[in-house]
């Protein structure tokens, strides 16, 4: 078996271990008979690996008691039209914070559900730079404030938390979840598909306050109804059981490697390799300003484009897949999430070089 250096943004690379674990319990999970995905979600033994999934993300992220943690379905793009929906209603109005296609996504969505204003776009720079706060226009009755904290796309990612002070600040942090620590208590709500960094497609995760639950909009799906799922333990309708399970076994594995310090400190270290050799060389460029770089997905672009279908010729030869950059942007990408080896990110900088010594 040859396992490849897989840079796909999502669904993306999961640690070894983790499969290997699921596979070791594919027939049979702890003495069952069952496989996980073969058991009733009201049984005991499904009951306790959701209890563990939740308790240990509520560890590693510090999620606090006034918080609920909910397993949904509808993927991020489903949560752009089920967070207005529950959140919207409190003055018909919410601010957005455009930086790049994402959160221009999540705008579009959320212009069904109210009136949306964009308090602050990076457009201007082409989205290669977050506005800094002082560049916002923030409505004081805004329902919430929303913001993506890492731009998949382009590449942008927050090294800073905003203050929207009373108004619940809403993130969607679907590619940096998990990948280092958040102070959950400066938020309202964050959600986040698993596919990036916590496991496989299915399952989104939402951690919302207390307070904001019970203001859906009559309008509101049963099934995304926030208050409806936290009073049911996300169990109104069948939860996707299956993908539950792995998260819990990622966020095992992450506790194993020392918690979100540490992936935190792992990440920075992988994605400066991969930005110095960017930056020392005249033949590649990233194109994001520094304090905005994002660490979980680099784009770069070669100097030549018609070099890259050799490129990512050469890369896939060499076992490393899923370099080419999102159609939007153009160029290359490297997503270098949690379980993205050190290794992998040293191999491609080897590759890269050596790329351009031939042709550069
Ligand atoms: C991948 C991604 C999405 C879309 O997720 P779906 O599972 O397709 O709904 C939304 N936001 C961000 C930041 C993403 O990275």
């Amino acid at each position: 078996m040859t396992r490849v250096f897989n840079f796909s943004p999502g669904p993306a690379t999961l640690p070894e271990s983790v499969l290997r674990k699921a596979a070791e319990e594919m027939l049979d999970w702890h003495g069952s008979g069952m496989s996980v995905m073969e058991m009733s979600h009201r049984g005991k033994e499904f009951i306790s690996i959701h209890a563990e999934a939740e308790s240990l993300l509520r560890e590693l992220l510090g999620v606090p008691a006034h918080y609920k943690v909910l397993f949904m379905q509808g993927g991020a793009i489903g949560e752009n039209a089920i967070v207005p929906m529950n959140l919207m209603g409190k003055s018909g109005k919410a601010d957005y914070v455009s930086t790049g296609d994402w959160s221009k996504k999540s705008i579009k969505e959320a212009k069904t559900y109210g009136k949306v204003n964009v308090a602050a776009s990076g457009e201007g720079s082409n989205f290669t730079a977050i506005p800094r706060q002082g560049e916002w226009k923030l409505d004081p009755q805004a329902s919430y404030v929303h913001i993506c904290s890492n731009e998949t796309i382009g590449g942008v990612e927050y090294h800073w938390t905003p203050d929207p002070g009373t108004v619940p600040l809403v993130a969607d942090m679907s590619s940096n979840i998990l990948s280092r620590p958040v102070d959950v208590s400066k938020y309202g709500l964050i959600y986040a598909g698993a596919q990036k960094n916590m496991g496989p497609s299915g399952v989104t995760l939402v951690i919302v306050r207390d307070d904001l639950l019970g203001q859906a909009l009559p309008i509101t799906p049963s099934a995304f109804n926030y208050q409806l799922q936290a009073e049911n333990d996300s169990m109104y309708n069948t939860p996707p059981t299956y993908a539950i399970y792995i998260a819990g076994l990622v966020c095992r594995y992450i506790k194993g490697q020392g918690g979100l310090k540490a992936m935190e400190a792992r990440n920075r270290a992988k994605a400066a390799i991969l930005y110095d050799y960017l930056d020392d060389s005249a033949f590649y460029r990233n194109p994001v300003a520094k304090e905005d770089r994002s660490l979980m997905n680099v784009p770069f672009k070669l100097k030549d484009d018609s070099l890259d279908d050799a490129f990512l010729k050469g890369a896939q030869a060499k076992g490393m897949i899923q370099l080419k950059g999102h159609r939007s942007v153009g160029g290359m990408r490297a997503s270098i999430y949690n379980a993205m080896p050190i290794e992998g990110v040293k191999s491609l900088v080897a590759y890269m070089k050596e790329f351009e010594a031939q042709h550069g």
